[in-house]
């Protein structure tokens, strides 16, 4: 079970990946904690990658790559894995299929968790959090007792910079320009499986369990 998980901020995608590796036993394999794992394990692409990143550099495709395929060569990952975060271009989609055709493997779905964009600027908008304890809240999804205030200790409750509205928008846009040619690329190649996303989680969970079903039966 070879998968890819997309959508863009706000989709709800990492409690997706967490429901599918519970029921799949599959890794979950985002790119930071690949890179984490190269850089703590040491290996020469953990090395350079390390450079590129203490340097507040982007880390080369070559490198990149070469860290999937380590990841994707280790043990856990012989009953597939679900790749989230990568790839993120055409060039890293091109380089992921040599690589899974050298390991004698393919991908099987590209899941696309797919809500409209009005939606995930009310989700990611509503969001408010607890300057004394951390506590997050949603105005809609996780309201407060009292609008506004902490349930824990009574603070005002703020709405941090990255949250309001521009930000958002802006934010969505640079992610919906780096997905739209991916989702193409993916559409075209026969993997790509759109699920809606703007209804309940468990809902859109039964859904891609569904299309997963019928791959492990
Ligand atoms: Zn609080």
């Amino acid at each position: 079970m070879n998968l890819i998980l997309m959508g863009l901020p706000g989709a709800g995608k990492g409690t997706q990946a967490e429901k599918i590796v519970e029921k799949y036993h599959i890794p979950h394999i985002s790119t930071g904690d690949m890179f984490r794992l190269a850089i703590k394990e040491g290996t020469e692409l953990g090395k350079k990658a390390k450079e590129f990143m203490d340097q507040g550099e982007l880390v080369p495709d070559e490198v990149t790559i070469g860290i999937v395929r380590e990841r994707l060569s280790k043990d856990d990952c012989q009953q597939g894995f679900l790749l989230d975060g990568f790839p993120r271009t055409i060039a890293q989609a091109e380089a992921l299929e040599n690589l899974l055709s050298d390991l004698g493997e393919s991908i099987d779905y590209v899941l696309h968790v797919d809500v409209p964009e009005e939606k995930l600027v009310e989700r990611l908008t509503g969001r408010r959090i607890c300057p004394t304890c951390g506590t997050t809240y949603h105005v809609q999804y996780n309201p407060p007792k009292v609008a506004g205030i902490c349930d824990k200790d009574g603070s005002e409750l703020i709405q941090r910079e990255d949250d309001t509205a521009d930000t958002v928008k802006k934010r969505l846009q640079v992610n919906l320009e780096q997905t739209k040619p991916l989702l193409d690329f993916y559409n075209e190649k026969g993997y790509l499986v759109t699920f809606d996303g703007d209804q309940d989680i468990n809902k859109v969970f039964e859904d891609i369990d569904e299309k997963l079903g019928a791959l492990s039966r």
